[in-house]
C-alpha cells in the first residue's frame, strides 16, 4: 500500500502545497492530497528534495535539517514597514561593513547569536506592491503585520490578514509607533479580534509585540517572537539537494547581464547549476551571499544574488535547479505561453485607465482543504494591476444553490477543482441564471483558464 501525498509531505516535513507543486512540476497530475503515490514517484519526490532514502522505511535519514524562517513585513501604508526594515537591516551588518552590502539585494539576513538566523524579504514599496504582497504571502514562512498604534486596523491591514489566511502563513503582530503618546495596543487587539485574529494577551495564539521602529525599541522582542514561532513551526529543508527558491527582484547590469536577487528555500544553489525561473533560465556564473560576497554555494533560507540568467527573470517567479540545458529549455517553453498572457495583464497598467481597478469576480470550490489551499495560493500569485481577480467566495465541496445565487448576483464565474457534478436540478438553475461553471482536474489548467478570463476582460488594444 502506497503513501498518500499528504502522508508523504508530512513525513518529509514539507508543506502539502509544495509537494503538490513539485509533483505537477514532475509532470504528475495529482488530483487530491489523498492520492496514493507509487513508490517510484514517491522516491522521485523525495530525491527532488535532496533526501537520499529508501521508502517506505528510513524515517530517520528522512529527518531534514532545521532552517531559518523567511519573513515578510507587511501592513498598511505609513504604518512603518520601511522604517522597521531599515532598522532591521542596519542591525544585520556589523559596524563598518555597510559599504560591502549590495544594495540591490532585496532581502537580508539577521543573525542573533545563540538564537538563530532570520531571512527578511525587503519587499520593494510602491511599484506593483499588491502583487508583490501576494507573492510575499506565498513565498514566506511568517508575516510580520505592522500596525501603527495611533492609526489602528486599516484596509490594507485587513487585506494582509486575508492573504495570510488564504496562503496559510502565520502572522505576528507588531504594534508600531508605541513611542507616541496615547498609543493603545488594547484598542488594536480588539479591532483585530473583529477580523478573526486573537492575540496572546486576549487568550489567542497570535503573538504580538509593541515596538517603535523609529527608536529601535522592542525590535529584539520581535526577533525573538519570530524565532519562537519558527521553532514551533519546525521548519526544515534539505541542506544540499538541488535548490529551490524564488526571485525577489531582478535587474540588468551593463557588464554582467541579468542579475537576480533570490531567496533559496530548499537545498543548495551552486555555481555552475542550471536554474529555471518561469520562462527564463541560465547557468549560475557568479553567486553572491547576503553580504554581497562571492561564494561557491548558498544553503536554505538564504539570500543570494545570481548572475548567469540568459534573460531577466520576473520578480516572484519560483526558481529551481534542473539537470541540464535541454531540461531547462523544455521547462521554460511550457511557462512561456502562460507568461505571454501574464505580461499582457501586467502591461495593461501602462495603458490609459489610470487608477481604476477592474475586478473580475470568481467563486472557487475544491474537493478538499489541501487542494483548495493549493488552488488559492496559485490564484493569489496571479499578477494583478489594472485588472484584479476577486475571489468572492471559496470553500470545499461541490457547487451549491447558494454559490450559484451569489454568482448570478455578482456576475462571478465559478471554478471548481475536482468536484462532483451538480445535480440535475441545480444544473437547470445554472442554465436559467446563465452562470458559468468550469470544473478542472489539473491546477495548471485552471490557472490557465482564469488567466484567459482575465485577459478577455482587458480593454482591446489599439
Ligand atoms: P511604510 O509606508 O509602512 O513603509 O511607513 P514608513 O516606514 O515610511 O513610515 C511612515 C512614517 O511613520 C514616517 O514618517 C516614519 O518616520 C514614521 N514612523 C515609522 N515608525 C515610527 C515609530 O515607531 N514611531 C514614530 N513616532 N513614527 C514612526
Amino acid at each position: 500500500p502506497g503513501m498518500t501525498i499528504k502522508e508523504l509531505a508530512e513525513t518529509m516535513g514539507i508543506r502539502v502545497v509544495d509537494a503538490l507543486k513539485s509533483l505537477i512540476k514532475m509532470g504528475e497530475e495529482p488530483k487530491t492530497i489523498q492520492d496514493e503515490l507509487t513508490i517510484d514517484i514517491a522516491e522521485l519526490l523525495v530525491l527532488e528534495y535532496g533526501m537520499h532514502v529508501k521508502l517506505p522505511e528510513g524515517s530517520e535519514s528522512m529527518k531534514l535539517d532545521l532552517r531559518a524562517p523567511v519573513v515578510t513585513i507587511m501592513g498598511h501604508v505609513d504604518h512603518g514597514k520601511t522604517t522597521l526594515l531599515d532598522y532591521l537591516r542596519s542591525t544585520s551588518v556589523a559596524a563598518g561593513e555597510v559599504g560591502g552590502i549590495t544594495q540591490s539585494i532585496a532581502a537580508f539576513e539577521v543573525h542573533r547569536p545563540k538564537l538563530g538566523k532570520i531571512c527578511f524579504i525587503d519587499t520593494p514599496g510602491h511599484q506593483a506592491f499588491s502583487s508583490m504582497r501576494e507573492r510575499g504571502a506565498k513565498a514566506t514562512d511568517i508575516i510580520v503585520l505592522v500596525i501603527a498604534a495611533e492609526d489602528g486596523v486599516m484596509p490594507q491591514t485587513i487585506e494582509v490578514i486575508d492573504h495570510a489566511r488564504a496562503a496559510q502563513v502565520p502572522i505576528i503582530i507588531a504594534v508600531n509607533k508605541c513611542d507616541l503618546p496615547g498609543a493603545d495596543p488594547n484598542m488594536i487587539y480588539s479591532q483585530l479580534m473583529e477580523h478573526g485574529v486573537t492575540v496572546e494577551p486576549f487568550g489567542g495564539d497570535v503573538q504580538t509585540v509593541n515596538i517603535s521602529a523609529l527608536r529601535g525599541q522592542g525590535i529584539d522582542k520581535l526577533e525573538e517572537a519570530i524565532l519562537l514561532l519558527a521553532e514551533m513551526m519546525d521548519l526544515r529543508a534539505p541542506r544540499d539537494g538541488p535548490a529551490e527558491g524564488f526571485i525577489i527582484e531582478s535587474r540588468k547590469d551593463k557588464a554582467l547581464g541579468p542579475v537576480a536577487s533570490c531567496v533559496i528555500t530548499l537545498g543548495a544553489l551552486r555555481v555552475g547549476d542550471v536554474v529555471v525561473a518561469g520562462a527564463d533560465w541560465g547557468r549560475v556564473k557568479v553567486l553572491r551571499d547576503a553580504k554581497g560576497e562571492s561564494v561557491k554555494f548558498v544553503g536554505p533560507s538564504s539570500v543570494a544574488e545570481v548572475v548567469g540568467f540568459r534573460s531577466q527573470p520576473s520578480a516572484g517567479q519560483e526558481l529551481f535547479v534542473v539537470e541540464n540545458d535541454s531540461k531547462a529549455e523544455s521547462y521554460t517553453e511550457k511557462f512561456g505561453s502562460r507568461k505571454g498572457s501574464m505580461k499582457r495583464i501586467q502591461s495593461s497598467k501602462q495603458e490609459e485607465h489610470q487608477g481604476e481597478l477592474m475586478e473580475v469576480p470568481v467563486i472557487v470550490k475544491a474537493d478538499c482543504e489541501g487542494t483548495l489551499e493549493a488552488v488559492m495560493a496559485s490564484l493569489l500569485a496571479l499578477p494583478s494591476h489594472e485588472i484584479v481577480l476577486k475571489i468572492i467566495e471559496s470553500g470545499t465541496g461541490p457547487v451549491t444553490e447558494s454559490d450559484v445565487q451569489s454568482a448570478s448576483a455578482s456576475g462571478a464565474h465559478i471554478y471548481t477543482f475536482n468536484c462532483r457534478q451538480p445535480s440535475a436540478q441545480l444544473k437547470k438553475t445554472i442554465q436559467n441564471l446563465e452562470v458559468k461553471v468550469s470544473d478542472f482536474r489539473i491546477i495548471y489548467d485552471l490557472i490557465d483558464n482564469v488567466t484567459s478570463l482575465l485577459v478577455s476582460k482587458l480593454p482591446p488594444r489599439e
